[in-house]
């Protein structure tokens, strides 16, 4: 028996308002609004969309450029702008994940909490009154100091469980992990302690390539001593994007890229980029909210940094650099709208203003793409080259920004 329409209806609404909508994909590259554009109670006045098919696409290509290396994606920094929870869920079904990395360590607990099965690796330090939930939640601890070894081995004391560590090491990097001509010494320590295991062992190398092979030579001689000794050092890993794609060398055991994941490249136009063409993962979308013909010697901004030449519409969407989107937009960006592509003219802390020329059929309500796949000037590589800074801006987007997951886009 059919189901009455009203019951349809019902349904088809309830599957769009589900907290992860899987929206379908006839919207790939159109421009046309229609009722799957957003869940209806989406008031956002701008959001972000991520392709679920794009990450696992992605993660798949670059375990194949690292000779089928497992991937440890760094999702620090909330996923660099993107969503730590949103990705990790996205990715936690792919086999070429091996786990995520992190810097914090109550973001590490939220993934766990958000259901993340595969390994969580925290790079960072971790406050004492959290050290009990990160054993019970078996988030791999980074020993990066003498103290930090310390302060893992107290946990121990009230833990029934074994805690999984990682040796972090310095091997030129200067900043971070065990400084090299300590590193023996510490992982041995840790090695003879009990309660504890040793699961990962890892560097991080610079991309200056002569520097960061001598970091792969003491870093593998560091292991082969340890090995001598008897010292189980887990699997290891050294690379981050630019060192994955550069020196096939530092591929250890896994990799542990973080711009790639999104399908963006350490630096524009590098040649990897068009041997592995990878997918940009996410749009960021805004509604045209005021829609104004301004006239010749009109201003726009604080500073009156725009002038109008001739009469032109100028629409304004409601985001602006307080929400994250880069203010270097308005030196040369383009956003999609209607099928067309505008310049960026002017952004504020909360506004940006688009130039939409002497006539349009643009209308208030309208949703534009500042970034997304379908166009080359839109992408975060080509919004990067149009605005001349580098590939991780989205790093800035506000965590509060509502993230819709498509499965295909
Ligand atoms: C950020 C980071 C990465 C990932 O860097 P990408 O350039 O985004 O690939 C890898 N390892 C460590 C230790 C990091 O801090």
């Amino acid at each position: 028996m059919l189901m009455d329409t009203s019951r349809r209806k019902f349904m088809e609404y309830a599957a769009i308002t589900a907290s992860v909508v899987a929206l379908p994909s006839s919207l790939w590259g159109s421009t046309a609004r229609s009722k799957f554009d957003l869940p209806k109670e989406n008031s956002a006045d701008f959001w972000l969309e991520l392709s679920r098919k794009a990450y696992h696409k992605n993660a798949e290509i670059i375990s194949t450029m690292a000779n089928q290396k497992p991937v440890l994606a760094v999702i620090k920094n909330n996923a660099y702008g993107l969503g730590d929870v949103e990705v990790a869920k996205i990715l936690d079904t792919s086999v070429h994940i091996e786990g995520f990395a992190l810097v914090k360590a109550d973001r590490a607990l939220a993934l766990r909490k958000a259901g993340i099965k595969k390994n969580i690796l925290l790079m960072g330090d971790f406050d004492e009154s959290l050290g009990q939930d990160l054993v019970e939640n078996d988030i791999v601890l980074s020993i990066f100091s003498a103290h930090a070894l310390q302060k893992i081995k107290s946990l121990c004391n009230n833990s029934k469980k074994q805690i999984s560590t990682a040796l972090y090491i310095d091997t030129g990097l200067g900043r971070m992990g065990i400084p090299f001509n300590q590193a023996f010494e510490l992982a041995t320590a840790a090695s003879g302690s009990l309660g504890l295991n040793i699961k990962y062992t890892f560097s991080t190398l610079t991309t200056p390539k002569d520097f960061a092979k001598e970091q792969i030579r003491i870093f593998n001689e560091l292991i082969q001593e340890l090995s001598r000794e008897g010292v189980n050092v887990g699997k290891t890993h050294l690379a981050p994007s630019f060192s994955l794609i550069d020196l096939p060398s530092s591929h250890q055991d896994m990799v542990r890229p973080g711009i790639l994941i999104h399908g963006s490249y350490p630096l524009a136009n590098m040649d990897a980029s068009k041997k592995w063409p990878l997918m940009p993962t996410y749009r960021l979308k805004s509604r045209v909210m005021r829609l104004e013909k301004l006239s010749a010697g009109d201003t726009i901004g604080f500073s009156r940094f725009y002038k109008v030449i001739k009469d032109e519409w100028i629409a304004t969407l409601p985001i602006g650099w307080g929400d994250g989107y880069d203010s270097g937009a308005e030196n040369g960006a383009k956003v999609l709208l209607n099928g067309a592509l505008y310049p960026v003219i002017n952004v504020n802390a909360n506004h940006t203003n688009i130039s939409l020329g002497a006539n349009t059929m643009v209308k208030v309500g309208d949703i534009a793409t500042l970034i997304g796949p379908e166009k080359p000037e839109i992408t975060p590589e080509g919004f990067g080259k149009l605005v001349k800074r580098h590939n991780y801006l989205q790093i800035n987007y506000k965590e509060s920004i509502p993230k819709l997951i498509f499965d295909v886009f």
